[in-house]
């Protein structure tokens, strides 16, 4: 069983002939809406990949579609609450060369209830997991909770930020980040990924594939990606972490939960969006068949 407290977002992407400048007003070409955040996503991809998990969030009174969205997918949605805040939303904009800029409110995202947390966790069980991105708060309140009930904690270090990655480090079992954010770790850290004190760091590579290295046993399994025309990468991290994480708690091994993960964002980058590209297990063993 897999708990998630992770953000929700309502994503609206507009075509536009370019990107605005400074008092500029400009008609949109076209506008998609969706459900984003790379909480939501990564409990969408968990759920899509066949294991359980329960998501812990928060939405204000103009979320509930996307509450609707995840309970659709299989996500258990008992756990978000409403907020008196906006629902988090991002507002995509692209130009015609693919070129974005991005506005992120994290409204009520960052409004997360300590007593609905509290209620979610209270149902988790020794080896159980707790996952986490750095898109709510309460982060570390959860990690100390679901750490001292015997869970593991896997923290995917993204929006990155040294001092949120600092503070939950004593909690983790798993640390996954992509290699920009190693190297950002690293730097602020003064020291390897690979020498600091968790058991377990995923770290996803783009389109070179990604490693899982066990750091007590300094043994490191490397998964390549799999080639495929990508039309849109976001949301692949997203994919790739919910798979894994699905795999790793359903006791698969790491190189087959990281194959698994790297076929569900091979398909995820072919498609565009972000939750309705994640692919279904039935999917993604049609594609390694
Ligand atoms: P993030 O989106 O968090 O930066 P990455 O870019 O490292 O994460 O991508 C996560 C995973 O998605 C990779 O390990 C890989 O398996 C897959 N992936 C990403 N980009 C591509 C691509 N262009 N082609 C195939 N697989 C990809």
């Amino acid at each position: 069983m897999i708990f998630n407290l992770g953000s929700i977002n309502a994503d609206y992407f507009y075509s536009l002939p370019h990107l605005p400048g400074p008092g500029e007003t400009l008609a949109a070409t076209g506008m998609k809406s969706g459900l984003g955040g790379k909480g939501a996503n990564q409990s969408v991809a968990i759920a899509r990949a066949g294991a359980e998990v329960c998501h812990i969030g928060a939405v204000g009174n103009d979320g509930q579609w996307l509450v609707d969205r995840m309970t659709a997918a299989g996500v258990d949605t008992r756990h978000i609450h409403l907020s008196r805040h906006p629902t988090a939303h991002a507002i995509v904009m692209i130009d015609g060369q693919g070129e974005n800029q991005i506005v992120i409110f994290p409204g009520a995202n960052h409004d997360q209830n300590r007593d609905v947390v509290e209620k979610a966790l209270a149902n988790g069980q020794r080896g159980d997991w707790l996952l986490l991105q750095n898109e709510t708060s309460l982060q570390v309140e959860a990690a100390m909770l679901a750490a001292g009930k015997g869970m593991n904690v896997a923290y995917s270090a993204a929006p990155f930020h040294a001092d949120a990655v600092s503070s939950l480090l004593p909690f983790l079992s798993l640390l996954i980040l992509n290699e920009i954010e190693a190297r950002q770790l690293s730097q602020a850290l003064g020291r390897e990924v690979l020498h600091l004190p968790v058991a377990n760091v995923l770290m996803t590579k783009g389109a070179k594939g990604a490693d899982w290295h066990d750091t007590r046993l300094m043994q490191t399994t490397s998964v390549p990606a799999f080639p495929v025309t990508a039309v849109d990468t976001t949301g692949a991290g997203d994919t790739f972490t919910g798979y894994a994480v699905a795999g790793i708690s359903t006791g698969l091994s790491p190189q087959t939960a990281l194959r698994r993960a790297a076929a569900a964002a091979a398909i995820s980058v072919t498609r565009l969006g972000t939750a309705e590209a994640i692919p279904t297990l039935a999917e993604v063993q049609a594609f390694l068949d």
